[in-house]
């Protein structure tokens, strides 16, 4: 089977050509897949090519399977891939805009110490439509007759690392962003990332544009290496000098994320190098609450504690904020609720 979604307008032009049908019926097709749509939903496609694309392809290649709204306005959601693979994200209304967290891939290969997607490695990669459909899926969610587009931002801070996915990522930018689809900009999607310093050279190269979220998470490559194992791979110095290339060449602010953990990186002398490493050019800094995970046994800091980290840093003329921490009431961090899922099934 093959995904309609992961078509751009020109490739679906092709297609339905191939069809024997004229172009025009390619983007009416493209606008009910970002509405949405099935085959059969298509009321103004006529019935034998709908036959015709249903025989060879998905139109939606996933759809949300359970949904858990948060009393803070938040709903996780698990998503049913067209392979029985389930993946997760979140909705989050935000008073500057509706923002949807995605996942890039089934699982992680990263193996970050703290966190519960890379429990079980990778599975595998998403599909650039596989990624477009979350927003698809949640945008149909929000407004039943998806005429519109309620979502304003887009981060890609789900499971998976987004630049070990780098042509499926990209491809989904570029689909995300197209005006006869959803027409998001690329300053309104945020790409984190533990940092794949090549790669985010390369995304600056490329000119995509979107904001780069950094995970830090320390300040030395010794307990930076101890937290995340990409760090025996690109030291510091060449993470900060990625990013630092990504400013240079994007104009975009640096976004770096550092979760609180306790007893490996909140000392005063990791707020000094925090600093430091930050300094000199636009950045801002994510202060993150550790989300518990049971299986990797890390502990996070309490409410003060990160309140001073937060102002130790200010001080030093860092902008820093804690990040505000939604859904906890149902359930815990991200990559939870797929395991919580996968055992129970
Ligand atoms: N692979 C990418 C994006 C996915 S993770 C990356 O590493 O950036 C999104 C953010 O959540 C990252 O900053 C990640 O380090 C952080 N994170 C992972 N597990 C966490 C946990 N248990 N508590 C808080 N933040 C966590």
């Amino acid at each position: 089977m093959e995904l309609i979604a992961d078509y751009d307008l020109e490739e679906l032009k092709k297609t339905v050509a191939s069809l024997g049908q004229p172009s025009f019926r390619a983007g009416q097709i493209y606008k009910w897949i970002y509405g949405g749509a099935e085959f059969s939903e298509m009321t103004n496609i006529p019935a034998a090519l709908r036959d015709d694309l249903a025989e060879k392809y998905l139109a939606q290649p996933l759809r949300i399977k359970e949904k858990f709204a948060s009393s803070d306005g938040s709903v996780k959601f698990l998503y049913e891939c067209y392979d029985g693979n389930v993946i997760e994200g979140i909705y989050m209304p935000h008073d500057y805009g509706n923002t949807l967290c995605v996942s890039t891939q089934v699982g992680c290969r990263m193996g970050c110490s703290f966190c519960a997607s890379g429990i079980g490695g990778l599975v595998r990669n998403l599909s650039a439509g596989e990624i477009a459909a979350q927003v698809i899926a949640v945008n149909k969610f929000l407004d039943g007759n998806a005429t519109e587009r309620k979502l304003s931002n887009i981060v890609l801070m789900g499971s998976g690392e987004p630049l070990d996915n780098y042509e499926n990522v990209t491809k989904f930018l570029r689909l995300i962003t197209d005006k006869n689809s959803l027409d998001f900009g690329m300053r309104s999607i945020s790409l984190s990332t533990c940092g794949l310093a090549e790669n985010i050279r390369r995304l600056a190269d490329d000119g995509y544009g979107v904001t780069l979220s950094l995970s830090l998470h320390a300040t030395t490559d010794e307990s930076r290496r101890e937290l995340m194992p990409i760090a025996n791979k690109y030291t510091l110095n060449e993470v900060i000098s990625a990013v630092k290339y990504y400013f240079e060449k994007t104009g975009r602010r640096i976004i770096f994320e550092y979760a609180l953990v306790k007893g490996k990186n909140m000392s005063y002398f990791d707020c000094k190098r925090l600093a430091e490493l930050t300094r000199g050019y636009p950045s801002h800094v994510n202060l993150i609450k550790l989300n518990y995970v049971k299986e990797k046994g890390m502990q996070g800091c309490s409410n003060e504690e990160a309140e001073r980290f937060m102002k130790k840093l200010n001080e030093m003329n860092v902008s820093a904020t804690i990040r505000r921490s939604f859904g906890n009431d149902v359930g815990g961090a991200c990559g939870q609720l797929r395991r919580s899922y996968i055992a129970r099934r």
